[in-house]
């Protein structure tokens, strides 16, 4: 029967592919390996017989390839090809976790569930993706290795993209180009970031895609004579070091291709990099640096070097390991060319990342651990603090993977990694929790900086602090590194806690003097009475003096109030219409700033009115005419009792007067933020100040400006103009 030949060829094709897999991976084996890797062969084809693949394939060819992936591209071990092999064992089949740890031991077992979807139901505003890719993440703590199966696992699934329906495809796609791309780059392993990427755009712009493939291959014969003509004046210096080397010409891949044409908005033809030249030395560990750099003197010789291009890597790698110099060259064909310059163990450190990083750990670099040990600790450190929802802890996460790195100095001269942009404040944070949630400002390169002050490369830093200092909300916008974002949030949380608790007591007591119980249902009301959103922001507001909780008396006459809230309505309407009605009368219009006046008049103490303000004129009993602007607060009661004893006022023209005003002014408290203040007060703007009262606690200043205006034009840039000074919060009228 035709089907059943067609089932005995599978067979044979399967015990084919897992001959080939374990061929790969005779030269790590050590004693008794290969027959656990049969066992977990055996139990996986058991466990998936009979399941297909979309394709129509078995399914136990995925797990192989998974598997082979892992030995041939990621460098990966015995514990690694099993629970490869075993990876989707628990999330499709009948096995539990149990099983696997009884037939294959704790370390696979643990491996395995990191590999193994949630199920079940999710927090509103958390997906399933989300959970799964931290869940997948929090085992990073654990093992390593289960993020590069599970990287292994999403290369192929990319691979074999195809057969998918279209939806799928477009979201198995997306989530890669999103999170497993990065996270590939993040942890060094460049050529599967390179095909994830790759497959990504062919999944998303097929024609594209096939565009630039096409022109790749095109220009092969060419680009391969470029290069060879290219090298050959290194060649002839190089054979003088007496080493063993291999140039490699490679183009740039499809998808760095399409964002170089879409960056410089320019077609493929203009790309100028397209392709780079990699020199790669094979020389032993301590001539790697000194001979790196003399290729680089050799091609430099011949080529001239951009010098904004050229990147060393080697004296400080990146932080996921990598080591390499860089450098781009004006070929003689007057087109750029990026030469790379590295030795075998860069090169296969640059390709396999992370566990050929573990394979040189034994040699003595002690810089290239440093840097993606580093990472790791501090993504297992936002792991363990973060309880927010996955969405927001998947933000960090990717903010993390994709940010380049500035390096500075603590005084001592130890080398600190923090992402670009980093500030001061990141870097009190990066030292301990302690010193950024005390941190007041700091002094880089000797000079006093703010705590939002941004640190540049060799920058060297040192952190002023304060036990009076606290975080406060603002501090999240100074910072960029996820470590110092869930420490300061860690820290607002706590403080509202405490806050709300405060709030708590406040309200019980109060609510017991006033005869009434502490419930929810009341908790509501009074909340909504307030117009706060919730009961927690409620408490907090009064915990906070915010809302003065002498009001909740209030509270109990709320109908009353609500009556007599219409009253007051009408009133201020009234009140309105007589102003108006006295301000047609023209005969007794007061003009303001005219010195033909003939009556005398005053300007009010209790809201300080300045040209441009709407205003009125109030006859005293023995002060003359007083002006007040409409929106005094006295304003109503005058309006309404003494109706008659109103004159309608103007200003009579933009003559320069200068009028006294008050500004109240709120930030957050800096080094060098009163004589910022006071320099736009007085030198940019020429205004001149009477008075200056500041008031700096916890952080948070408040300052009390007196000052002369000319009219509310000036006063309103003027509030513009202080609101751009860095710490400035708020700045408003005071009447
Ligand atoms: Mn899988």
């Amino acid at each position: 029967m035709v089907v059943e030949e067609d089932l005995e060829e599978e067979r044979k094709q399967i015990i084919r592919r897992y001959r080939r897999m374990l061929r790969k991976a005779k030269p790590i084996l050590k004693e008794g390996d290969a027959k656990l890797i049969k066992k977990a062969f055996n139990t996986s084809m058991e466990a998936h017989s009979g399941m297909r693949r979309k394709s129509g394939e078995p399914y136990i060819f995925h797990p192989l390839e998974v598997a082979e992936i892992c030995i041939t591209e990621i460098g990966l071990g015995t514990t690694s090809i099993i629970s490869a092999l075993l990876h989707d064992v628990v999330e499709d089949t009948d096995y539990e976790i149990d099983d696997i740890e009884r037939l294959f031991g704790s370390k696979v077992a643990t491996i395995i569930d990191g590999l193994t979807k949630i199920s079940g139901v999710f927090e509103y505003g958390s997906s399933q993706q989300a959970e799964n890719f931290r869940k997948m993440l929090l085992t990073l703590s654990d093992d390593v290795r289960v993020i590069l199966i599970k990287l292994a696992d999403r290369l192929h699934n990319m691979r074999t993209l195809e057969s998918m329906p279209r939806n799928k495809q477009l979201k198995i796609a997306n989530e890669t180009i999103y999170l497993y791309a990065p996270l590939a780059h993040r942890l060094g392993l460049y050529v599967f970031k390179s095909e994830m990427e790759d497959l990504y755009l062919k999944y998303s712009e097929l024609e594209i895609y096939n565009e630039i493939t096409q022109k790749i291959n095109a220009t092969k014969d060419a680009r391969g004579k470029f290069i060879r003509s290219f090298i050959k004046p290194i060649k002839d210096n190089l054979a003088k070091l007496k080493v063993e080397y291999e140039i490699k010409g490679r183009p740039k891949s499809v998808y760095s291709i399409w964002n170089k044409m879409k960056k410089q908005a320019v077609p493929f033809e203009e790309v100028y990099d397209l392709f780079a030249v990699r020199i790669i030395l094979d020389v032993p560990y301590e001539l790697e640096k000194s001979l790196c750099w003399q290729v680089y003197s050799f091609v430099t010789d011949y080529y001239q070097p951009n010098p904004d291009r050229l990147r060393d890597w080697i004296s400080i790698p990146k932080a996921n390991g990598y080591e390499s110099l860089h450098t781009t060259v004006m070929s003689d064909k007057g087109q750029w060319v990026e030469v790379q310059i590295r030795t075998k163990r860069m090169d296969e450190i640059a390709e396999k990342g992370y566990a050929a990083h573990w394979k040189y750990k034994g040699g003595s670099n002690s810089s290239v651990e440093t840097g993606l040990e580093m990472w790791i600790g501090n993504v297992r450190e936002i792991l363990e603090q973060n309880d927010g929802s996955a969405i927001e802890f998947i933000d960090d996460f990717r903010s993390n993977l994709y940010s380049d790195e500035v390096f500075v100095f603590t005084p001592k001269g130890d080398l600190i990694t923090l992402p670009a942009e980093a500030t001061a404040l990141d870097f009190a944070f990066d030292i301990h929790t302690e010193v950024g949630s005390h941190c007041l400002g700091a002094k880089v390169n000797q000079k006093l900086v703010p705590l939002n002050f941004k640190l540049k490369n060799g920058d060297q830093v040192e952190i002023l602090t304060s036990k009076k200092q606290r975080p406060n909300e603002s501090w999240l916008q100074y910072v960029v590194s996820s470590k110092a974002k869930s420490k300061i949030k860690d820290a607002l949380k706590e403080e509202r806690k405490n806050i709300i608790d405060d709030g708590k007591e406040v309200v019980k007591r109060k609510l017991k003097q006033l005869k009434m119980e502490y419930h929810q249902d009341n908790l509501q009301r009074i909340a909504d009475f307030f117009d706060t959103k919730s009961v927690p922001d409620l408490l907090y507001l009064i915990g906070t003096g915010k809302i003065d909780h002498s009001l909740i008396k209030s509270f109990k006459k709320e109908e009353k109030k609500k009556q007599n809230i219409t009253e007051e309505v009408d009133q201020i309407n009234q009140l309105e219409e007589k102003l108006k009605k006295s301000k047609t009368k023209d005969n007794d219009l007061l003009l303001l700033g005219d010195d033909l006046n003939i009556v005398d008049y005053k300007f009010s103490k209790c809201c300080n009115p300045i040209p441009g303000d709407d205003v009125f004129g109030f006859i005293t009993v023995s002060d003359g005419v007083k002006i007040h602007r409409t929106t005094c607060p006295n304003a109503a009661e005058l309006l309404s009792k003494y109706g008659y004893r109103i004159i309608k006022a103007k200003w009579a023209s933009s003559r320069k007067h200068s009028f006294e005003a008050a500004l109240s002014i709120i930030g957050t408290d800096r080094i060098g933020l009163i004589s910022d203040v006071s320099n736009v007060i007085s030198s940019e703007l020429k205004v001149n100040m009477r008075s200056l009262s500041i008031n700096t606690e916890g952080g948070i200043f408040e300052g009390n400006i007196q000052l002369y205006v000319e009219d509310t034009n000036h006063i309103g840039t003027l509030i513009k103009k202080l609101e751009k000074v860095q710490g400035v919060v708020k700045v408003s009228r005071l009447d």
